[in-house]
């Protein structure tokens, strides 16, 4: 209940915050009438805010100073390598058309791109807060070269983009705190990962935006999910009982289907398998007729040819040989 209560009053204060949000967002009339967001539209804008993070691959990040752990802290080095990353490949993927030109120097050896300093700068502090201090960076996978007014780069694509969907927001001081899932760019279906952020709400240009603090994304289990096919495909088979000739056997197909028949071959009954993991790695097979009543009975594999029905007493049935 105590935390039913602490949610409420979480959520009545992202209230009051959107409505003092609304508030300062309204502008003297200019024909237009400002409107409040709607909270989904809000969730919409963080969730945009946010892609700018991971479609340049940046998935676990805070603002704080070191580098132990495997978070990377941006907070303790205004020329961090991967603020500089950030600033340029922003641009290059949103920007590209007004702000990547083309290297004016003929063979340039630093990079066929460049890309004003300022816009890198400018980036940066929109996103971070941070104010960057230029440098080269010597990453050999993909190095920018600072000339003093210009990064030199080449372009980079093809890896998968991931996008944020924000699901839940909540306000803590000043602080907002959103939850969600990370998307293929490519299929929304795919959502590989789970994420938490932190953001602070913050002005730029007179807009209301915010800047990230933290950034963590969490593999969301999804990959570690059971392979149903790989579980069923061991069964596929002709299974008897005690592995003697002239008992009852189970005829499997690999692919979740079985039919039982007595042992004067007449066929007993039909029905699928369901693999649950008993318990850590461990699956039995439980059988269903077919009309997907449980008839309460399952198998565990013992190997590849072996099997044995309910508990360790239970019957042992052997594979047939190809
Ligand atoms: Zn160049």
């Amino acid at each position: 209940m105590k935390k039913f209560f602490f949610v409420k009053v979480l959520l009545a204060c992202l209230m009051v915050g959107l409505l003092i949000a609304a508030a300062s967002a309204a502008q003297p009339a200019k024909g237009s009438k400002a409107s409040k967001p709607s909270q989904a539209q809000q969730l919409r804008q963080m969730s945009t805010f946010l892609s700018n993070f991971t479609e340049v691959g940046l998935f676990d990040f805070d603002l704080g100073k070191g580098a132990d752990g495997d978070t990377l802290h941006l907070g303790g080095n205004p020329s961090h390598p991967e603020l500089i990353r950030f600033g340029i490949m922003h641009n290059y993927i949103n920007n590209y058309k007004s702000r990547i030109k083309p290297c004016p120097t003929k063979g340039c050896k630093h990079g066929s791109l460049v890309i004003d300093a300022k816009f890198v700068a400018e980036s940066v502090k929109k996103y971070f807060g941070i104010r960057l201090k230029h440098v080269s960076v010597k990453d050999p996978g993909q190095p920018f070269y600072f000339d003093g007014r210009l990064y030199h780069f080449e372009g980079a694509d093809g890896e998968a983009v991931y996008y944020a969907e924000v699901k839940q927001a909540e306000r803590d001081g000043a602080i907002i705190r959103m939850t969600g899932d990370l998307y293929n760019s490519e299929d929304k279906d795919d959502r590989p990962y789970t994420f938490e952020a932190a953001a602070k709400p913050y002005k730029w240009n007179g807009k209301d935006t915010w800047v990230i603090l933290s950034f963590k994304a969490q593999s969301s289990g999804s990959d570690s999910e059971p392979d149903m096919a790989g579980l069923l495909a061991p069964t596929k088979g002709t299974w008897r009982f005690d592995g003697a000739k002239d008992t009852a056997y189970i005829v499997m197909d690999g692919k979740g289907n079985f039919d039982a028949y007595y042992a004067s071959g007449a066929l007993e009954m039909s029905g699928t398998l369901e693999p649950s993991e008993e318990y850590e790695g461990v699956y039995i097979y439980l059988l269903r007729d077919k009309s997907g009543k449980d008839l309460d009975m399952g198998f565990f594999m013992d190997s590849e040819t072996q099997l044995h029905f309910g508990n360790d007493e239970g019957q042992i049935y052997i594979k047939d040989k190809d």
